[in-house]
């Protein structure tokens, strides 16, 4: 008997042992899994540390991207490759927010039942959103300059053109110097993950502000003699303007007129407007975390809140939010999120009221009309605004956003260029480029 119940008890530890070993491994596989499988190490995946399976469509069926027995091919115009790269990103993985690092579980086919799985062992094939033509024309548009030019439909969320400047060929990698101007954020998208001083674009939030929370502010008129004096500081513009309304003030894009209406709506205001508008959190398109725009204006003086509500003090956008936000008052207040993948379906936030939204896009309307020229724009029916940022010692950076008043064509976009100039000047010719090229091949199909 006792040397039965020895037994016994050594078996039930053995048992409880394997048990305790089998949990471990299950849930150790259940946690790790992904995390294991997309070792560099995995042949099925990668061939000499770079990624060897799967095929990236553009959204007309353009081959971005293929593997044919486990050689890596990109596109075979060298414009194309330059100009999608961040979008499809790099076989080293180096731009982490591009569709090979991004979507590298769907391109592999890896699932947590089946594992790797392909079936003719070259994994997956995706489609993004992006017309890589489009692209390219943005990419040579840029010409050379560092910036980002960002087109989206407002009503669908597909991103059509996403370019970011410095690129590479992918075919043939550079050796990055990072000290280097030349090289300076080469792996980074700056529509998805760089912030700049908004500066007058930002009056496009202060409006809202204004109109919804100052009475008559429609139907007032402003005076500004190019300075505005505030408890000691003072908040200046580049001209005088004299008499204008609330419109004429943008279309001016006069400087005292929108701190005095951020001084007027208070700061909690113009943060809560500022929030509404994308700031201070990110946005997640097709899982791809966005760089985090800032508003802060809890502790800022009277006239650190007017500068703060013409896109100065320590105002921060991320482009993409930005061109978001212009989507959300070109589809009567409704933001839908970009998104990247053709078959994923875009998240709706109300963060206007349909009535500020339609107030907000006559005055930008104006705008194109009073002062950015049809001519330079014809039969776009475009609603824009510029910015040009100040940043200490340097060429402002040069912002111009806004969409396409059209159903046939719902189209919001952002372009900055870095150091750039006058906003109207130097990024508005590129919209307008892009937005052209688009209206030809979309207008009445999308
Ligand atoms: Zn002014």
């Amino acid at each position: 008997m006792k040397i039965q119940s020895r037994r016994a008890v050594i078996v039930l530890f053995l048992l409880g042992f394997f048990i305790f070993g089998i949990v471990f491994f299950v849930s150790s596989y259940l946690k790790n899994a992904s995390t294991w499988v997309f070792y560099s190490g995995n042949k099925h995946i990668y061939k000499n540390g770079r990624i060897s399976t799967g095929t990236i469509y553009d959204r007309n069926g353009l081959t971005l991207f293929s593997t044919e027995g486990g050689k890596v091919k990109y596109n075979s115009d060298k414009t194309i490759r330059t100009a999608v790269m961040h979008a499809v990103g790099d076989s080293e993985g180096n731009v982490s927010t591009g569709a090979l690092y991004a979507f590298k579980k769907q391109l592999s086919g890896w699932n947590l039942v089946n594992g790797v799985y392909h079936g003719n062992g070259s994994g997956n094939a995706i489609s993004l959103t992006i017309d890589a033509k489009l692209c390219a024309v943005a990419y040579e548009a840029l010409a050379g300059r560092h910036g980002t030019v960002g087109v989206y439909n407002y009503k669908t969320g597909d991103i059509l053109c996403m370019v970011s400047t410095p690129s590479f060929d992918p075919e043939n990698p550079p050796k990055v110097d990072p000290d280097s101007e030349e090289h300076n954020g080469i792996y980074m998208n700056r529509l998805l993950s760089s912030t700049y001083t908004p500066g007058s674009v930002f009056k496009l939030v202060t409006l809202a502000a204004a109109i919804d929370n100052i009475s008559g502010v429609t139907d007032r008129t402003f005076r500004c003699n190019g300075t505005l004096k505030i408890d000691g500081g003072k908040v200046t513009c580049p001209s005088s303007h004299g008499k204008q309304n609330l419109s004429e003030a943008l279309a001016n894009s006069c400087n005292t007129a929108f701190a005095e209406l951020a001084i007027e709506a208070g700061a909690n205001q113009l943060q809560a407007y500022a929030q509404k508008a994308g700031f201070n959190s990110v946005m997640y398109i097709d899982g791809i975390k966005t760089a985090q725009g800032k508003v802060d204006v809890t502790a800022a003086s009277k006239t650190d809140l007017g500068w703060a509500g013409i896109g100065q003090y320590t105002d921060t956008a991320n482009p993409a939010t930005f061109m978001a936000y212009m989507g959300a008052i070109a589809n009567n207040g409704v933001r839908v999120t970009p998104k990247l993948l053709l078959n994923s379906k875009s998240k709706q936030t109300s963060v206007l009221s349909p009535d500020t939204a339609d107030k907000i896009k006559t005055y930008m309307r104006n705008d194109t009309i009073l002062n950015y020229g049809e001519r330079n724009y014809p039969g776009l029916h475009l609603c824009a605004k510029s910015g040009t940022a100040q940043i200490n010692g340097q060429q402002p950076n040069a912002w111009f956003a806004g969409f396409l008043d059209r159903k046939d064509c719902p189209l919001a976009f952002v372009v900055v260029v870095e150091n750039g100039g006058a906003g109207s000047k130097v990024s508005g010719p590129i919209a307008g480029k892009v937005l052209q090229e688009a209206v030809k091949t979309y207008a009445g199909k999308m």
